[in-house]
C-alpha cells in the first residue's frame, strides 16, 4: 500500500494559453477586448481609500452584489447564488444537485468542464451527440437522468438553442435539476430567465468573464428557485464560506450598476462579429451562426491545424481541439475591430500564398 493508491485522481480540465508579450492578439479564451466599466476603477479607488477594510472577512453573503443582480433581472435577493466565476457556481451546483443514480446528461461537444467535474465528484454521465449542423437533438434529454446540463449559445460552437425547445427539456424532467449555462447569451441569444418563475427544476448560470469584461475578477451567477438556491449555499458553506473577495463584490456591484456601458460593449462584439462573419466567408470559411462572442469556423481547403500553427506562429492565439467532430474547426475569440482586421489580413495572404496543394 503507497499514499498514491489513496490520491483522488483527476484528469483536470485544460484552459486555453496565456500569452504575454508585446504584440501578441489574444483570441483563444473569450474574454471581452475592452475593459471593464468606469464605475468599476472608481469602486476600485474606494477600496484604495480605505483598504483597512481588507482586515476584515468580506461579507459571505456578498449581498450588495446579489442585490443589485436581483434588481437588475428583477427576481428576489433570495433566488441569487453569486460564486467565484461561474465554474465555481457550476462546479458546486454538481456538487449539489447532481447525486442521484441515473446518469446526468450533456452533449458529446460542448464545455470541456462538464465531464471533468463528473470524474472529479463520481458523478456518472452520458453525452448526446449533436446533430450534423450542430444543433441539440431535444429528444436525446427526453430520458431517465439524474440531471441535465447544456450551455446556450453552446460551447465551442456558438449555436443557439431555442428557449421553447429548452422549455421542453425541462419541462420533461421535471424530477431532476436542469442546468443551463448561459456564459454566452449577452450576445444575442435568449434566455431563459423568465422560465425560472415556472419551474422549479431550472437554474439559469451567468458570468462576468465575457460580457462584462471582467474575468480576472472571477465572478459568476445562478438564478433559480429559492429552494434550489438555499442547497446550493448549504454546500458551499459547508466548504468554504468566504470565496468572494472584497473587491470582486464593490467591483461586481459597479459593473451591474452600469448598464448603458454593457450594452455599449456587447453591441460592439455583435458588430465586429457579424463583420468578421462576411470576410470569413469571403475567405473560404464555413462557421457556425455564432450567438457569442467567438466565430467556430474551418477552412473549405486548409486543415484548422495548419492554420491554429501559422497564426500561432505570428503572434494570433485562437483555439484549436484534436478532438473527433472538431478537429477541423478554430474557435475564434472576437476581438477589437483592429484585432479582428489583422487577423483577416494574415488569414487572406496566407491563403493566397499558400495556394492549393
Ligand atoms: C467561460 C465559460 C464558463 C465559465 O467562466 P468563468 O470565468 O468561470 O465564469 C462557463 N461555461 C462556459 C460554457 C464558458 O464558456
Amino acid at each position: 500500500m503507497n499514499w498514491e493508491d489513496k490520491v483522488r485522481r483527476v484528469e483536470p480540465y485544460v484552459a486555453g494559453e496565456q500569452p504575454g508579450g508585446e504584440g501578441v492578439i489574444k483570441l483563444n479564451t473569450n474574454e471581452c477586448p475592452y475593459p471593464p466599466a468606469p464605475g468599476v476603477i472608481r469602486a476600485l479607488e474606494r477600496i484604495r481609500a480605505d483598504y483597512g477594510r481588507l482586515r476584515l472577512y468580506p461579507d459571505m453573503h456578498a449581498q450588495k452584489l446579489v442585490n443589485a443582480l436581483a434588481d437588475y433581472y428583477h427576481v428576489r435577493p433570495s433566488q441569487i447564488f453569486v460564486g467565484v466565476g461561474s465554474d465555481d457556481v457550476l462546479a458546486l451546483a454538481f456538487l449539489t444537485f447532481f447525486n442521484g443514480k441515473e446518469p446526468i446528461l450533456f452533449p458529446d461537444i460542448t464545455y470541456s468542464f462538464y465531464d471533468v467535474w463528473a470524474e472529479l465528484f463520481r458523478i456518472p454521465y452520458r453525452t448526446c451527440p449533436l446533430d450534423e449542423n450542430f444543433r441539440i437533438r431535444k429528444e436525446d434529454y427526453f430520458q431517465a437522468n439524474g440531471g441535465i446540463v447544456l450551455p446556450n449559445p453552446n460551447a465551442p460552437t456558438g449555436v443557439e438553442e431555442t428557449v421553447r425547445a429548452l422549455e421542453e427539456i425541462v419541462a420533461a424532467s421535471p424530477d431532476s435539476v436542469v442546468i443551463i449555462d448561459e456564459a454566452y447569451v449577452d450576445f444575442g441569444a435568449a434566455s431563459v430567465l423568465p422560465l425560472v418563475e415556472r419551474y422549479r427544476n431550472l437554474m439559469v448560470v451567468q458570468t462576468f468573464s465575457k460580457s462584462r469584461a471582467m474575468a480576472g475578477a472571477r465572478i459568476g451567477f445562478a438564478i433559480a428557485d429559492e429552494k434550489i438556491i438555499s442547497y446550493l449555499k448549504d454546500v458551499k458553506f459547508s466548504f468554504n464560506s468566504y470565496t468572494m473577495n472584497l473587491p470582486a463584490i464593490e467591483m461586481g456591484t459597479a459593473a451591474v450598476l452600469d448598464d448603458a456601458y454593457f450594452r455599449e460593449t456587447v453591441g460592439k462584439i455583435i458588430r465586429t462579429r457579424e463583420w468578421t462573419k462576411g470576410e470569413f466567408a469571403r475567405l473560404g470559411f464555413r462557421f457556425t451562426d455564432s450567438k457569442s462572442n467567438f466565430l467556430f469556423a474551418a477552412h473549405e481547403r486548409i486543415p484548422a491545424g495548419e492554420l491554429f500553427a501559422a497564426l500561432k506562429e505570428n503572434n494570433i492565439y485562437v483555439r484549436h481541439w484534436e478532438r473527433p467532430r472538431i478537429d477541423n474547426y478554430l474557435r475564434i475569440t472576437i476581438g477589437t475591430d483592429r484585432e479582428m482586421g489583422r487577423l483577416v489580413s494574415f488569414l487572406e495572404k496566407y491563403i493566397k500564398e499558400r495556394g492549393n496543394d
